[in-house]
């Protein structure tokens, strides 16, 4: 029996069947989507779910200082546009902006929260913790990260913790905490939004970035959608499912923001080719690629891009 784990429906959930196509394995998955609040769910999690997270699994190489003139450009950038956001106007901030839309859909809605350099930053999901030292760069002082897939804790030099935890380890609050495509990789999404409303400070704001089905790209691709990365992602969430879950537990959305890319496009293509993700083998010219970018911001601007930021609050 299928039963909705975000509302509890059990009733004419539709069933599909999905390949594993990052890496190519093609083995298949049943996934099922509730028509009530629209959430599409793995049907069984695999028992082997670690053999779908090879060691070359994006995001676990630990960080040495090195950086090339680019990342240093792209970490001064980022530092300015943080700065314009989170205490006032800053000229550099508002021309990163322009220069790099991503960075301005990144952190836009975190003007609503009472953010500043002193924050208890928490990132669940991070990895090696890239994003937090490129906020530690920014001028942040209190920032940790979790990730249960980590090999060890991560302590570097510069004071920045990445901790092999799950989010239930956890007993303190934060002032903001981060969820950066990673809240679809984790069993009981329930639990963890219950886990969630308790780690937040009552002025504290939630940053949970996620694939989303109501988007056009479900609609076009189906099953070949490259953002259901069977068997890793287990919920791939509509904009109700995730106001079930805040309601459900004392939180509201205060801003959604859309930041699809041209991904939505270039690899579910492939994935209807059959071709992995994995395999980086061009099949589309700068120009249509270009062209997909476009449409990736049409779509985003009509809000049914195939992913968004969601910026939540205490009720
Ligand atoms: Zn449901």
């Amino acid at each position: 029996m299928c039963k909705c784990g975000i509302c509890g429906n059990i009733e004419n959930n539709t069933l599909y069947v999905v390949k594993e196509m990052m890496f190519g394995y093609k083995d298949q998955f049943k996934y099922f989507k509730c028509p009530l609040c629209g959430c599409l769910q793995i049907l069984n999690i695999p028992e082997n779910l670690d053999k779908y997270y090879p060691s070359n699994y994006y995001s676990y190489g630990i960080f040495s200082g090195h950086t090339s003139l680019q990342s240093k450009i792209t970490d001064f950038l980022l530092s300015q546009v943080l700065k314009s956001r989170i205490s006032h106007y800053c000229f550099w901030g508002e021309i990163a902006c322009l220069y790099k839309s991503l960075y301005a859909d990144y952190f836009s809605g975190v003007s609503g929260a009472y953010l500043n350099y002193n924050s208890k930053v928490l990132d669940i999901g991070c990895g090696a913790g890239k994003l937090l030292l490129k906020m530690k760069k920014c001028g942040f002082k209190y920032l940790e990260g979790i990730d249960p897939y980590l090999k060890e804790d991560i302590k570097y030099i510069n004071g920045v913790c990445v901790y092999k935890k799950d989010i239930y380890q956890l007993d303190k609050t934060y002032d903001f905490i981060m969820l950066h495509h990673s809240f679809e990789h984790m069993p009981e999404p329930k639990k963890v939004f219950e886990k969630l409303s308790t780690i937040l400070s009552v002025n504290g704001m939630i940053m949970l970035r996620v694939p989303l089905v109501d988007s056009y790209a479900w609609r076009k691709y189906g099953i070949d959608w490259f953002q259901i990365d069977a068997p890793r992602h287990l919920f791939l969430h509509t904009v109700k499912s995730i106001n079930i879950l805040a309601q459900n537990n004392g939180l509201k959305i205060l801003r959604t923001v859309y930041d699809s890319r041209a991904n939505q496009f270039i690899q579910s293509e492939k994935y209807m080719r059959d071709i992995a993700i994995a395999n980086d083998s061009d099949i589309f010219t700068s120009r249509e690629i270009s062209t997909f970018k476009k449409s990736a911001d049409l779509l985003n601007s009509l809000k049914d891009g195939d992913q968004a930021c969601f910026y939540l609050i205490k009720e």
